[in-house]
């Protein structure tokens, strides 16, 4: 169990608290460089073994552009190595930038995650917690390092997401099984939603089939035939990190089962229908070829559909250094539309590079099915209005987020607002809540009797 989090939110006293005694070092300021330490605990007769990362961010920093150079190898390294990474922050900071940095990290890990928020010392500070279901990471736990408080409730949901052999066992079954096991953490996918559904779509020949394989070929994955709605459609499920994860129309993708010759356009309506039922497109391009403008399009449909895509150039291995920086400039020209969509270089023949999938994956999922408090939603909108107020006295009165899958958000209004004001609006949202890549949707109400 890795604990991490900014400097200063008591990750060095939930671990003296965890292991009962005072082993760690508690700073009074924030950013005193420890080193990682590693100390056996036990809970509930169970055996396992807590790091404190204590260095993961150094003194001094405060925006998390930066991020990625604050890193310290070694507290990465505690994480990636770790069966449960508990973050903690702080309930009477908020949550700072730094914190969304460490958690933007974390949602992209395929392993479980708990959000411990610290200091809640008695129960009317309870409420703080859920601040930080923004962090996309689950809903949180209250606790209190220094009394005690809730750190057992902590521990059960820790324990309950460990493997069932200790850290470091080498039966590979065990690890699958543990792994598979790792899903159910409240507000991860698998936990209370229906399974993710994911197409893969591209123009013929763009290495689709090679990719699917590649993706079940690992021997962990177990995997299913279900029938797709369209006669002929087979969808396959796939035991992932991330539970399970359902391919859909995947007949033509599986190995000895090519039902291949498919024209360009059958292909796009194809790929058109098999979206129309997933969560995710993983849009994969040929990179020795470029973008087409079919792949425009069927981009644009996607898009349009609101679904989230996550680009894959395919034949990755194929480029030389010219070839590589042609095509970046192209994915930026051609695919502009999609914003800050993930780009994944990758060789679907040789694996390379497809490590970064399923955490991608994971990401996108968070995003698209976080929940966002009303409050929170409230302050982002009234502060863009302050800044730049719409046109004719046109206000939003109040705002709440309608739906998820995508999040959608409702503005009441007490007047019609310009379509370029409501695409500033959204740009706001998608910034102040990380959105990403996913489709937003606003929707205005006319509120009556302004
Ligand atoms: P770290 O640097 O993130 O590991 O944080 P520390 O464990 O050093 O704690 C930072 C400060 O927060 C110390 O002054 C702690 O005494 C205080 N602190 C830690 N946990 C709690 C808590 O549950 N309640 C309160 N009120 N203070 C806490
Ligand atoms: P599909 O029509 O989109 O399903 O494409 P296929 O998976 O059948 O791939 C078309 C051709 O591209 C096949 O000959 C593959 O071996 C080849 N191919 C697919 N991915 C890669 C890759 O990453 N690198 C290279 N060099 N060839 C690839």
């Amino acid at each position: 169990m890795a604990i991490v989090g900014r400097p200063n939110v008591g990750k060095s006293t939930l671990m003296n608290r965890v292991l009962g005694r005072r082993e760690a070092i508690v700073a009074e300021q924030p950013g005193v460089t420890r080193d990682r330490k590693e100390m056996p605990a036990s809970w509930q007769g169970r055996e396992f073994t807590v790091v404190d990362t204590g260095g993961w961010l150094p003194q001094g920093s405060g925006d998390n552009a930066s991020m990625d150079a604050k890193v310290s190898a070694q507290s990465e390294k505690s994480m990636e190595g770790a069966d449960v990474v508990v973050m903690v922050v702080d309930s009477h900071a908020g949550i700072t930038g730094d914190d969304e940095g460490v958690a933007g990290r974390l949602r992209g890990r395929a392993g479980p995650v708990l959000v411990a928020v610290n200091k809640v010392d008695d129960e009317a500070h309870e409420d703080l917690i859920w601040e930080f279901i923004r962090l996309g990471l689950g809903d949180p736990f209250p606790v209190s390092a220094l009394h005690g408080r809730g750190v057992g409730d902590l521990l059960d949901a820790v324990m309950a997401v460990l493997p069932d052999e200790p850290v470091g066992a080498t039966d590979p079954d065990t690890e699958s099984e543990a792994g598979a096991g790792m899903v159910s953490v409240s507000g991860q996918p698998g936990a209370d939603h229906p399974m993710v559904s994911v197409s893969i779509v591209g123009r013929p020949n763009a290495g689709k089939s090679t990719l699917f394989n590649r993706l079940i070929g690992d021997e962990r994955s177990v995997v299913h035939d279900q029938p797709g709605t369209t006669r002929d459609a087979i969808d396959t499920v796939v035991e992932t990190e991330l539970g399970p994860i359902r391919f859909v129309d995947t007949a033509g993708m599986r190995r000895r089962a090519r039902i291949d010759q498919a024209t360009e356009y059958y292909s796009l309506l194809r790929a058109l229908a098999a979206v129309d039922r997933s969560d995710i497109a993983l849009l994969v391009l040929d990179a020795t070829v470029g973008v087409t403008h079919q792949d425009q399009r069927l981009a644009e449909r996607i898009d349009g559909a609101g679904c989230p895509i996550v680009v894959l150039l395919n034949k990755w291995d194929l480029l030389d250094t010219e070839a590589r920086e042609a095509i970046a400039l192209d994915i930026d020209h051609r695919l502009h539309f999609l914003g800050d969509t993930a780009v994944l270089r990758v060789s679907a023949l040789s694996g390379k590079g497809l490590n970064r999938l399923l955490p991608e994956l994971r990401g996108v999922i968070a995003e698209y099915r976080r929940r966002i408090p009303t409050q929170a939603v409230n302050r982002v909108l009234r502060d863009a209005q302050a800044a730049h107020p719409a046109p004719d006295g046109a206000r939003v009165l109040y705002a709440i987020q309608g739906a998820t899958d995508p999040p959608t958000f409702t503005l009441f209004a007490n007047r019609t607002l310009p379509r370029t004001y409501l695409r500033y609006l959204e740009r706001r949202l998608r910034e102040a809540f990380d959105l990403g890549s996913v489709p937003v949707k606003l929707r205005v109400r006319r509120r009556s009797g302004e």
